[in-house]
């Protein structure tokens, strides 16, 4: 297994670097989902403008090309957390914000026609024994209480949905999605190239000077522009008070071969929800339009201590995680997992993301700290940037993540402990359950 992205497969080449000075009247720094939909945002609310978007790589090509294609909203698996933590007005905010990026991603695709595999079947949790069982109903209640969708199986009703491994109970979540995360980015890269938006690939900004007009330089050009977004995602970004606030981490997806029908027998999985595990890290299954099966399982995610090295391709990471199906699901042994990728993360000290403006800059806005969710948020940030920068009234103002203070991580020697002892801390209690 090697490192080669299957979503990516077919992208297009890159577009060419920038090599000039210009003016614009909006740059995006980055061109994941948050930059390339707050580029699309800015062009439809006002086609004229001029909007330039650079990307160190190739846009589509970061966490958004790479990630599972799940949407969780920003409570992900921890809505008991959330609600101890942040109360119920909070928690029912920050999942109203995932819904709103779900009825993003579904007009965006209706305007640009972008078939991303959209499959809307849900996600159920399993529970394997009697403790999870009772977590999943804790979480069952939680949901109610915020007013969100989640609907309680037994047993029978688990297996009926998905027999592949003895389960006690399921939690059905019906506004849980999937996608097909290459289509979905590589599409909206597409629709902002046909607005009119100016993409440079390799092109990193280095250095960005502040004032009235913000100048944000590359190694080989400048851009002179009245309203910056900055949407570097995980990866180490031009402003270091926004680096402070996130960890890169690592997390890895394995990708199977297309399954014979004997295998779908096997599986007994006859909607194709996508599947998790109830743990903390937790492991999760789901399936491509193709036939393949695709699987994450957070107990790899990793932190490496030099936040410089590149640790998106590790072969003998992809060898543990297709050990791990095998032993998970016998019936399948014969099953081929012939691709594995990775990709960054970032971190933040709370789980949560955030978006805001940096005014100490001038008009200069950001979004960072998705935490491993960043397919729905991200659509939200991108429409909350853009409208910001045109100081339009907000779409979605209750948004918990706006302008909310946030702590710095600890120096990289604490930060990195702390991290690791978390994740070690969290597969021993995955182990021992
Ligand atoms: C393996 C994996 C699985 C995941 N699974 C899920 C999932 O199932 N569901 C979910 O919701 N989330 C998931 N995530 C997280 C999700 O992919 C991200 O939160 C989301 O894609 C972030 O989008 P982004 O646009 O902010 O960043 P990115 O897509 O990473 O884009 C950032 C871009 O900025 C560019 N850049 C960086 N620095 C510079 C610079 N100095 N100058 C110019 N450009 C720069 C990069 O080249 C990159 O293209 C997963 C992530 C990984 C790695």
């Amino acid at each position: 297994m090697n490192g080669s992205i299957y979503w990516l497969d077919g992208a297009p080449s890159p577009q060419p670097a920038l090599g000039e000075t210009l003016s614009a009247d909006a740059v995006i720094v980055g061109g994941g989902f948050t930059g390339l939909a707050t580029a699309i945002h800015l062009k439809r609310l006002q086609p004229e403008m001029e909007v330039v978007l650079l990307d160190a790589a190739a846009a589509g090509g970061g966490s958004s090309g790479r990630n599972l294609g799940l949407t969780p909203t920003p409570i992900g698996n921890r809505i008991i957390e959330t609600l101890a933590g942040h109360g119920r007005e909070t928690t029912a905010a920050l999942h109203r914000a995932g819904l709103h990026g779900i009825e993003l991603i579904e007009r965006l695709c209706a305007d640009y026609d972008i078939d991303c595999d959209f499959n809307a079947a849900g996600s159920i949790l399993i529970a394997t024994d009697p403790g999870e069982g009772e977590l999943l109903q804790r979480q069952a209640r939680a949901y109610a209480e915020i007013g969100a969708e989640a609907h309680l199986l037994d047993a029978g009703e688990t297996a009926r949905r998905f027999g592949a491994v003895e389960t006690v109970a399921g939690l059905h979540l019906p506004c849980n999605r999937d996608l097909h995360p290459g289509k979905l980015v590589l599409g909206m890269k597409r629709a902002a190239l046909a607005l009119g938006v100016r993409i440079f690939d390799n092109s990193p900004c280095l250095e960005i000077l502040a004032g009235d007009t913000v100048t944000v330089r590359t190694d080989k050009g400048e851009v002179r522009t009245a309203a910056l977004a900055l949407a570097t995602g995980g990866y180490r970004g031009p402003v270091a008070s926004l680096n402070r606030k996130i960890r890169q981490t690592y997390s890895y997806v394995i990708a199977s071969e297309p399954l014979s029908n004997r295998q779908w027998d096997a599986l007994a999985w006859p909607n194709r929800e996508n599947i998790y595990s109830t743990h903390t890290q937790f492991w999760c299954l789901r399936t491509g339009r193709d036939g393949r099966l695709f699987m994450v399982d957070a107990t790899n995610a990793h932190c490496p201590f030099d936040q410089n090295r590149d640790a998106s391709n590790v072969p003998a990471t992809y060898a543990k995680m297709s050990a791990f199906f095998h032993r998970r699901f016998p019936r399948l042994a014969d099953l081929e997992f012939k691709r594995g990728w990775g990709g960054k993360i970032a971190l933040t000290m709370d789980g949560l993301p955030s978006i805001g403006r940096l005014e100490a800059l001038g008009n200069v806005h950001f979004a960072e700290g998705y935490s491993g969710r960043g397919v729905l948020m991200s659509q939200v940030a991108g429409q909350t940037m853009a409208e910001r920068i045109l100081g339009r009234e907000l779409s979605f103002p209750d948004n918990p993540l706006l302008d909310r203070h946030r702590r710095d991580f600890p120096p990289n020697i604490a930060a990195w402990l702390g991290i690791n002892l978390t994740f070690a801390k969290l597969r021993r209690q995955r182990r021992n359950a």
